[in-house]
């Protein structure tokens, strides 16, 4: 492959397999696996991530954007492919068009897909949402049999699953996951009063996957696991799951710097010494954030380097420690291991104030990637 950027960060496939095949075994058999790819599949590339989650035994797709589920249809993914949220209603034809099944929160959304399957002469399926406490999207639990009833009556509609999402479930025994439980399995047997069946149920994200067994139902809906990344420090020790990504860089310039010169701009780190400094070519523009600036460390020779001064949008500099050599084209690691050290994305995220989760996304936006093909799957 030609390198036209010395940056480029490294999928691991097989440890995708291996996520998905774990998260499913703490399943009872026979309990449903979503894959949740959005956001490009959280920064690994959608489309790679969701064949291999499929052939290790996903059973479907989740995403968050109406162009997340188009882009795996157009790459010939036939598995179901579930919107997360409610759609604009002017979409409601695209969704149908490309077999989407989309969550219904409203009646204004749910009237627009039925009456564009009317007009297609299909029945839409969707999933209803149900809001047990987080406030953020669906349908107030309390509301939900009647509301549930009333959309069994609109032409062009057929349920397929009902489902909720839980604020807190990375919290072990949290009692607000247990609230919403309880609103949740009241919702469901109030609807199955007014003679609808629910569908398939589900509610667990990766840590309730991970943490809360009861919380399972017909399926679960794994996001951050199936990349090998921890939900929260509180399953470090549950389960054993494999990073999947690393983002590796050559310096574009290595060179000696005299004391008190500074690096970057506002040269706000100055040489307290002889220095060598590297300059690799990637910055916040690729997801590595400035807050990051004189905090992170990247890898030479299995050795922990400190960068220096700010990080640029497009280059960063790495201060050399004396008695490691380093030369330009040399391989540096910001994510992932080398030698028998390993940089975690859960400790670039604790650095720069944020989670796992949005170090993720936002490290795929501009940095080719190259796929490692697993064995397992
Ligand atoms: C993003 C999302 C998930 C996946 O969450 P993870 O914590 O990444 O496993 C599951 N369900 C819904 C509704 C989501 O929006």
């Amino acid at each position: 492959m030609t390198e036209k950027r010395w940056v480029w960060s490294e999928i691991d496939l097989g440890a995708i397999a291996h996520n998905v095949k774990t998260l499913k075994g703490r399943t009872v058999p026979g309990t449903l696996f979503m894959a949740v790819v959005k956001a490009d599949g959280y920064g690994h590339g959608a489309v790679r991530v969701a064949r291999a989650a499929l052939a290790a035994g996903a059973d479907r797709l989740g995403v968050a954007t109406v162009d997340e589920a188009i882009e795996l249809r157009d790459a010939g993914i036939t598995s179901p492919i579930q919107l997360l949220s409610e759609p604009p209603d002017s979409v409601a034809d695209i969704v149908l068009a490309h077999g989407i099944v989309p969550a219904v929160t409203t009646r204004e959304f749910a009237g627009a897909l039925g009456r564009a399957a009317v007009t297609r002469g299909i029945d839409a399926r969707y999933h209803l949402k149900i809001d047990t406490g987080m406030n953020r999207i669906g349908v107030p639990a309390e509301d939900a049999p009647k509301f549930a009833a009333m959309l069994s009556e609109f032409p062009g509609l057929s349920l397929e699953g009902t489902f909720t999402h839980f604020a807190t479930a990375d919290v072990p025994g949290d009692w607000d996951v247990a609230r919403q439980l309880k609103r949740f399995n009241d919702a469901l047997a109030g609807m199955r009063s007014e003679r609808v069946d629910p569908g398939i149920v589900h509610a667990a994200n990766s840590p309730a996957t991970i943490l809360v067994p009861e919380a399972h139902f017909d399926m679960v809906r794994c996001g951050i696991a199936i990349y090998g990344l921890h939900p929260a420090p509180s399953t470090y020790e549950e389960i054993d799951l494999k990073p999947a990504l690393a983002v590796k860089a050559r310096a574009t310039l290595v060179k000696r710097i005299g004391i008190g010169e500074g690096v970057s701009y506002g040269l706000t780190w100055q040489a307290g010494a002889q220095t060598t400094i590297a300059t690799l070519p990637l910055g916040y523009a690729d997801g590595v954030h400035r807050a990051l600036s004189g905090r992170m460390q990247v890898l030479l020779a299995g050795r922990r380097c400190s960068q220096v001064g700010r990080i640029c949008m497009d280059q960063l500099m790495i201060e050399i420690p004396r008695g490691v050599e380093a030369s330009r084209g040399d391989e540096f690691v910001l994510v992932g291991a080398q030698g028998g050290e390993r940089i975690a994305l859960d400790e670039l995220a604790e650095l720069a104030g944020t989670i796992n989760y949005e170090l993720s996304c936002s490290l795929g936006r501009r940095i080719a990637r190259r796929y490692i093909e697993g064995s397992d799957y």
